[in-house]
């Protein structure tokens, strides 16, 4: 791959996050860094894996989501704690900058004029712009006294009811400065705040992400990969034309590439008109990284052992471990001898028995996983 198609972006983490009002947020002595999610995916583009993809630890995060939704005793922190965990590693998803392509400022009861600030998304990378934008949406909707940001989604994405409730295209205040938990207190008036541009380090200081969004577009961003990774199975080397493929496939596919797409591609205003790959958001990297390996011939599924998320290079692989393939092994094993001779459970037979499998499992744990 050349140099200018090469795919480098930057995003930021917090080295500590808390969860406070269900909203995860950047802990008060963490520090932020800032770090290329491509760096390590590059590395393993292609080759035989030994490492997991970033997307993966997204992925069994959201499976523990629909676990933990069956045990409602437990209150939300504790249900949750594994969050504040991975955004130290990676990040915040990134939901507000992936969803919206403009936020006008200022902003609250204020006459729409040609002159406001702009902060607008351009190739991945946002952006300000201090005047001279037409206002996109037609002066009879716009209702200043109710909305805080002048903003439109980019995305059919962030139109479903499974990540951010949006309505007729807007966002109530409530909505909008539920991502920004750090607003200092003295600010009363949060529609009126000049929020700081996206992405930008005074945006990461205030910036949250509700508890409920983070798991939506987990689950959903799952669910998609699942989805595309069955039907690309099920072709077998036919080639549908893409209209003919299911409903449920074709969501998966738009949804897909809608939330890839807010990555892009920005050539600056310097004179050389320098290429340079961005990402407004982590969901929309890790988007394009399932993309990547659905393309490359790897399949996102379910162990049929254990039932953990896995991605394999091969296409029939139903196991996420040599341990898992191993211990369904032995129960069909088990179950035909069952079947073939009537059960007698001796005290010596079943000693026997898991001693096999003892070893078994050793020999089975020393060889290369696949
Ligand atoms: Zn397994």
């Amino acid at each position: 791959m050349n140099d200018r198609g090469r795919t480098q972006t930057q995003w930021w983490r917090f080295t500590r996050y808390k969860v406070e009002d269900d909203i995860i947020q950047p802990h008060e002595n963490a520090e932020l860094v800032v770090y290329d999610p491509w760096e390590t995916f590059s590395r393993i583009e292609g080759v035989y894996r030994t490492v997991e993809p970033a997307y993966l630890e997204l992925f069994r995060l959201a499976q523990k989501f629909e676990k933990v939704d069956r045990d409602a005793n437990r209150d939300i922190e504790t249900r949750f704690f594994e969050i504040p965990r991975f955004c130290a590693r990676h990040g915040l998803l990134g939901i507000l900058p992936a969803t919206y392509t403009m936020i006008r400022l200022p902003i609250k009861r204020r006459k729409v004029d040609r002159s406001q600030p702009v902060h607008r998304r351009l190739g991945g990378r946002w952006k300000t712009f201090e005047r001279g934008l037409e206002d996109p949406l037609p002066r009879k909707e716009r209702d200043p006294a109710t909305w805080s940001v002048d903003w439109y989604a980019g995305h059919d994405w962030a139109e479903n009811d499974y990540f951010l409730r949006v309505r007729e295209g807007k966002l109530t205040d409530e909505e909008f400065t539920a991502f920004f938990p750090g607003l200092p207190a003295e600010v009363t008036s949060k529609g009126d705040y000049p929020y700081p541009l996206p992405c930008s380090p005074g945006f990461w200081a205030l910036y949250g992400e509700r508890i409920r969004n983070f798991r939506g577009w987990a689950q959903r961003l799952l669910k998609c990969a699942e989805t595309l990774s069955t039907y690309a199975d099920s072709l077998q080397g036919r080639e549908p034309l893409e209209s003919e493929a299911p409903e449920n496939v074709l969501f998966a596919w738009q949804q897909l590439n809608d939330i890839q797409s807010a990555a892009g591609r920005l050539f600056s205003l310097d004179g050389n008109f320098t290429e340079e790959n961005a990402s407004p958001a982590l969901v929309a990297t890790y988007a394009l990284m399932i993309l990547r390996d659905l393309q490359a011939g790897r399949r996102i599924r379910r162990c049929e052992n254990c039932g953990l998320v896995f991605v394999s290079d091969d296409a029939r692989a139903s196991y996420c471990s040599p341990k898992c393939r191993h211990a369904a092994q032995q129960r069909r094993y088990r179950a035909r001898s069952k079947s073939d001779s009537p059960p007698s459970s001796t005290p010596e037979k079943s000693a026997l028995k898991k001693a096999g499998s003892k070893r078994a499992r050793k020999e089975a744990a020393a060889r290369p996983k696949g």
